[in-house]
């Protein structure tokens, strides 16, 4: 084989269940990269969709060679399957798209070239969000603005993955070990010079959403446990409050039993303090336990996604072992 070029722009697009935009998707992806005028490939995870997803992406891939595709063995997760792709492309610039249309392929054009100017880092930022239910978009909002508050990375708000970066953030991205993936935080914290473009985020066009109310929270769990330790500082606040109090008690219980030997029932106050306290300290077991579990799912180092099948040229059972 002879030496083939790196593409300018790689494109990773994770697909889970997503057979009726896929067609779509590719049509409107080639289009921008036809506008660009520079050499590209598109990779496409396949994260164990159940439909007809992966037929769909073979069929491209016989189509068009520019068409590289990973199809998991199973359904690894959103963040994972980007990372398998940041794994595996060799683009200048990399650009992170989701397949629902939510994230207008188009807006590569204006993300490419704000990155020309001279940032390692363009994402996109949503102006508006449509088509989200209530509950969604208010505990989005929430989330990213505590999240804000509590960490010292900046974190943008108002961010999904869709954003270009160099292959400079790739590769710090690759030697970031971590196996509790927030890759937008991550990115955050590599540093260099980051910069957003605007846009209106639009409805998923077909199908429907694959992030589960529960994968939402591990989600959001895995993005506070990774940039903060403010809720372990929280157990530890709240141990001390609920101390301070219990010394008054105590103080108080003295005056009562010695001075006044007024006896009290105390069954009230018995009750509520013991469930206080029993509330307080599972509470803080439990913050402790969502640290513990991330330390030991790090230590146990399983390859963090099994390949089935690959176009590209690297073939590889497992993910990379750090
Ligand atoms: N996705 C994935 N694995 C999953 C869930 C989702 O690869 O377990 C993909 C999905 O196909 C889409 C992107 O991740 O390309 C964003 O997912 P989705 O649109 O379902 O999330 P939402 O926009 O509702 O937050
Ligand atoms: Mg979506």
């Amino acid at each position: 084989m002879g030496l083939i070029l790196d593409p300018a722009i790689s494109v990773i697009i994770p697909i889970y269940n997503e057979e009726k935009n896929i067609f779509n998707l590719y049509e409107r992806l080639t289009g921008v990269m036809q506008t660009l005028g520079e050499n590209y490939e598109f990779v496409f995870v396949n994260d164990g969709s159940r439909d007809n997803s992966f037929a769909l992406i073979k069929t491209l891939a016989d189509r068009d060679e520019k068409v590289k595709f990973i199809n998991f063995s199973r359904n690894f997760g959103h963040q994972i399957a980007v990372s398998a792709g940041l794994d595996h492309t060799s683009g200048k610039a990399v650009v992170i798209i989701d397949a629902d249309l939510q994230d207008p392929p188009e807006l590569i054009i204006d993300l490419y070239r704000k990155m020309q100017e001279g940032f390692e880092v363009v994402y996109a930022r949503r102006r508006k969000r449509e088509g989200e239910s209530f509950l969604k978009l208010l505990t989005a909002k929430y989330f990213y603005r505590i999240l804000a508050k509590i960490t010292s990375v900046e974190i943008p708000v108002d961010t999904g993955d869709f954003r270009i970066m160099s292959d400079k953030i790739v590769q710090v991205l690759r030697h970031m070990p971590e196996r509790n993936k927030f890759l937008r935080g991550q990115i955050s914290w590599a540093g260099f010079r980051q910069t957003y473009v605007e846009y209106d985020r639009a409805q998923r066009v077909e199908g429907e959403t694959g992030y589960t109310y529960r994968k939402m929270i591990r989600f959001a769990l895995d993005g506070i446990t990774s940039f903060s330790d403010f809720p372990l500082k929280v157990a530890t606040m709240m141990g001390f409050a609920v101390s301070g109090v219990a010394f008054m008690v105590m103080l108080y219980a003295m005056y009562v039993h010695f001075v006044t030997e007024a006896t009290v029932p105390g069954w009230t106050s018995l009750i509520l303090s013991i469930l206080f306290l029993g509330g307080i300290q599972l509470i803080s077991i439990g913050i402790i336990g969502e640290y513990i579990s991330r330390i030991s799912n790090n230590v146990r180092s399983r390859p963090l996604y099994i390949v089935n099948e690959t176009n590209l040229a690297v073939q590889q059972n497992s993910g990379p072992q750090h």
